[in-house]
């Protein structure tokens, strides 16, 4: 797989590892042929998959939002497939309305999308506060 699109999903999939509660594995599928855009898919156990993909022209923060957005939407799939809330990662203050929405920021963090807040950097949701 191509080194900036490991570096990319890595983030989310220590999320994914630590938080989501599905069993996921992402493999070395390519999905499309652009030359600046590699891509690999994402499995659940049930057969279903999706593509995720990076730009080679985005920066890599860009690109660990990019990322956690695509493979966030397979994982609210298979938590709702799993008969899990599907709203991960869940936003502490409204955890009945919304996930966490990926942001590119220094560093790329979950945001509430309603008030902006940061929540935690993408690779450290539900890990210990760095205090
Ligand atoms: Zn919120």
């Amino acid at each position: 797989m191509d080194k900036a699109l490991i570096d990319a999903v890595e983030p989310v999939w220590r999320d994914i590892r630590r938080t989501a509660g599905v069993d996921l594995r992402i493999a070395d599928e390519p999905y499309q042929d652009y030359p600046r855009h590699p891509s690999a898919m994402v499995w659940d156990t049930d057969g279903t998959g999706a593509g995720f993909h990076t730009d080679l022209e985005a920066s890599p923060r860009e690109r660990i939002a990019q990322v956690a957005d695509q493979v966030q939407e397979f994982v609210i799939e298979a938590r709702s497939a799993a008969g899990l809330p599907s709203n991960w990662p869940p936003c502490p203050v409204h955890p009945d309305r919304h996930p966490l929405a990926p942001t590119a920021s220094e560093p790329p963090s979950w945001t509430c999308p309603t008030t902006g807040t940061t929540v935690a950097p993408i690779g450290e949701f539900g890990s210990a506060a760095p205090e």
